[in-house]
């Protein structure tokens, strides 16, 4: 089995990246066929590339806070219907297996961070229990961007995964929609990304003088740091592309150790200063 499980320790934090499998993507950028392969290497003959789906775990203190907690179980019924829509999906083991693998309970998880209310990102927060769902995490604050909450038009849909997953939660007062920036808990706090989605969040993670940053959608491939106007067609640009300014400020030419949710297994990156201007991502 291909290891699913990465831990650094980041000052005060204890960081897990965990794999829960690969998807297929084909991006659907405004682009020439040449700039096409030039930014994409690693695409297949019809432009599909394979991207990671990573969700992380810190530990802080006595925080306990997981971040985007992605897919139901490998063996979940909602895992059968997920592979239909998404037919190069890969599993790792899954969350449960990477939590109990790091030592972490599911009841001792004290917060989630949602970063966007994609299902790839969120799902997770439930599982199959007897024929219904359950929170995964039942003592958990869920934190997730307002925007991505109130009056999103999924939550009409009793099928959607954002009525019945996100709903259950809600429903269980376990639900914090974010306006803004937030402190989740001392040294991390949530940073308003819009563009993927209008509520999408970053986590910024700063102890010990060392400095962590999940980054979500912000980009989906290291050709979008060196591109940073290109995203998919149904997507804000512009503000997509104001937030990844936004962060690159922060970032480029730092140490500060980042990981995007579909970046390549173990995940971990840099954003580095190229010598015409630019930036690029780089395994960290
Ligand atoms: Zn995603």
């Amino acid at each position: 089995m291909p290891e699913f499980v990465a831990t650094r320790r980041i000052g005060d934090a204890t960081v897990t990246v965990i794999s829960d499998g690969t998807l297929e993507w084909r991006p659907r950028f405004a682009i020439t066929e040449a700039e096409r392969r030039r930014a994409m290497p690693d695409a297949a003959a019809d432009g599909t590339v394979r991207l990671g789906l990573n969700a992380v775990h810190v530990r802080i203190r006595d925080a306990s806070i997981m971040i985007d907690p992605g897919l139901d179980d490998p063996s979940s019924a909602w895992q059968r219907a997920f592979a239909q829509k998404w037919p190069g999906v890969a599993r790792s083991p899954g969350l449960a297996a990477a939590l109990e693998r790091i030592g972490e309970r599911p009841e001792s998880v004290s917060h989630v961070v949602i970063t966007h209310a994609h299902a790839d990102h969120f799902a997770g927060v439930a599982f199959e229990r007897n024929g219904s769902l359950a929170a995964r995490f039942p003592r958990a604050r869920h934190l997730i961007g307002l925007a991505d909450w109130e009056g999103h038009p999924a939550r009409a849909d009793a099928e959607s995964d954002h009525a019945a997953r996100l709903g259950l939660i809600d429903d269980l007062g376990l639900l914090d929609p974010v306006e803004g920036a937030r402190e989740v808990v001392p040294g991390v706090r949530l940073v308003p990304t819009p563009g993927e989605s209008p509520g999408h969040l970053a986590v910024h993670v700063q102890t010990g003088g060392r400095e962590f940053y999940y980054l979500g959608d912000l980009f989906r491939h290291p050709c979008e740091v060196e591109h940073l106007d290109w995203a998919p067609p149904n997507r804000d640009a512009v503000a997509l592309e104001a937030s990844r300014d936004r962060i690159i400020a922060e970032v480029a030419g730092r140490p500060a150790l980042l990981v995007f949710t579909h970046a390549q297994f173990p995940a971990w990156g840099r954003i580095v200063r190229t010598a015409s201007g630019g930036q690029r991502w780089e395994p960290a």
